[in-house]
């Protein structure tokens, strides 16, 4: 039977049709990063950053992994110049589109025993980010040595105070790139349909309802957002300040809630 095969960086591998070419990668555990894509619900192509380059015929072209269905004898690849390039520019913009005032990018003109310690001196100051080391746009920014400009305050939910009148979750708005997956979990994993984009271009930011708390919304407090949430916009309020994930020792255990049996780590 004629096998639908699709090259890679120079190495072929088959796919089912409907696949995409993120699934195909990360099937094969080919690293191609990105921030947007949630796994199990629609692509978005929303963050950009999972961009590789097709050879066609007429010369290559950049598309979005996580959104783009492998095609019969495509010819991909993930990590060339080019690819590298646009992945640091939407890297920037990101970074300067909210607060993120984490000493990212100071590792291109120090060591990385530099940055950790300036990173922990950093830590006493009372803004410095909750999730500071556990943070995927961080640790894309200092993959790809990307700095921002800290002082990038020009988008409105910039100017958002920290919500904070629940006991679950702490958001704010200064730290999120927008990136949808919290929506996705809502609305297409947990089916609450509690949040979602609202208002356009410098305005645009994700609503509870129509616009109010997340207390006053119809969420429920699963916490399905906060763990998917790759940045610090959404924090679990009982972890802030209790230590950093490499810091805690990590137990399985059952969830005792429901019948289910949903295994989780808990913390300690
Ligand atoms: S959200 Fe990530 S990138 Fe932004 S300040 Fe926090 S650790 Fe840094
Ligand atoms: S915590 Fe609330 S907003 Fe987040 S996924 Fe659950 S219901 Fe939706
Ligand atoms: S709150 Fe987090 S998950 Fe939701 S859009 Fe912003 S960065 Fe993405």
């Amino acid at each position: 039977m004629d096998q639908n095969t699709l090259t890679i960086n120079g190495h072929a591998y088959n796919f089912e049709p409907g696949q995409t070419i993120l699934q195909i990668a990360q099937h094969n555990n080919i690293d191609i990063p990105n921030l947007c894509h949630l796994k199990g619900t629609r692509p978005t192509g929303a963050c950009r950053i999972c961009i590789v380059e097709l050879e066609e015929s007429w010369g290559k072209k950049l598309v979005s992994s996580c959104s783009t269905p492998a095609k019969k004898d495509m010819v991909v690849h993930t990590e060339s110049p080019e690819i590298v390039k646009y992945r640091k520019i939407y890297l920037g913009l990101m970074l300067d589109s909210g607060n993120h005032n984490c000493d990212i990018g100071s590792a291109a003109d120090e060591s990385w025993t530099d940055f950790q310690i300036a990173a922990m001196e950093n830590d006493k100051k009372e803004e410095l980010c909750p999730v500071w080391g556990d943070c995927e746009l961080q640790a894309l920014a200092y993959r790809y040595q990307v700095k921002g400009r800290v002082s990038g305050r020009h988008r409105e939910p910039l100017l958002l105070p920290v919500e904070d009148d629940n006991s679950f979750i702490y958001r704010d708005m200064s730290r999120c790139i927008l990136c949808g997956r919290c929506v996705a979990a809502c609305n297409e994993v947990q089916v609450n349909q509690a949040i979602d984009f609202g208002f356009r271009g410098n305005s645009g930011k994700i609503i509870a309802g129509t616009g109010t708390t997340l207390r006053n919304s119809s969420c429920v407090f699963c916490g399905e957002c906060v763990q998917v949430c790759p940045v610090g916009a959404l924090v679990e309020k009982k972890n802030l300040g209790k230590g950093r994930p490499w810091e805690t020792e990590k137990i399985r255990t059952t969830c005792p809630y429901c019948g289910v049996g949903c295994q989780q780590l808990l913390h300690r």
